[in-house]
């Protein structure tokens, strides 16, 4: 939804947020939405600034990195940030430039002339909300790099001992 920044009352904004999955702009890594994304989010005008917080829950579609595995994930964004006029940008820049404020406003987006796009806020926050790194488990063990076998379900019939050269000395020494 694409809200006019003059629309917004001194008090703010609260919106509900229930939108069908959409393009996170994660399709390359193999990770889409499934289902509806719900939550709530808050425009509280500062000035020319607009903080926007809230929380957002959604699923995420991927693959385990390890085994391949199909996975879904739940997704909760809980966040607060400040959309600044992009106008400001290269300004901002070069004042945080000039003070070395690394680190410190790193909760800082833009938004473009007297528009907030609600949709595109919605999608940034989810975006940093999901995990690259999607693991069906914590100790997911993969898959064989030789024959490809699921080592979840079991070790495989591979003989492949992977020795240092170095510990493979160490060994004959101990013979
Ligand atoms: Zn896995
Ligand atoms: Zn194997």
């Amino acid at each position: 939804m694409i809200i006019d920044i003059n629309d917004i009352s001194p008090e703010g904004l609260a919106l509900d947020i229930s939108e069908k999955a959409f393009p996170l702009g994660m399709e390359d890594e193999g990770i889409t939405l499934d289902g509806a994304v719900t939550g709530a989010i808050r425009i509280t005008p500062v000035g020319k600034v607009y903080s926007i917080s809230g929380q957002l829950s959604a699923t995420a579609k991927g693959v385990c990195n390890r085994c391949l595995k199909p996975i879904l994930s739940p997704v909760t964004a809980k966040f607060a940030t400040d959309y600044h006029p992009a106008v400001e940008m290269r300004e901002e820049m070069r004042k945080e430039h000039e003070f070395e404020l690394i680190g410190e406003d790193l909760d800082i987006a833009y938004y473009y002339g007297e528009e907030i796009d609600t949709d595109e806020v919605v999608r940034e926050q989810l975006l940093l909300a999901v995990p690259m790194q999607q693991v069906c488990r914590e100790d997911c063990k993969g898959l064989c790099p030789h024959c490809g076998k699921n080592l979840n379900s079991g070790p495989c019939d591979c003989k492949v001992e992977m020795v240092d050269p170095r510990l493979a000395k160490l060994k004959d020494l101990l013979k």
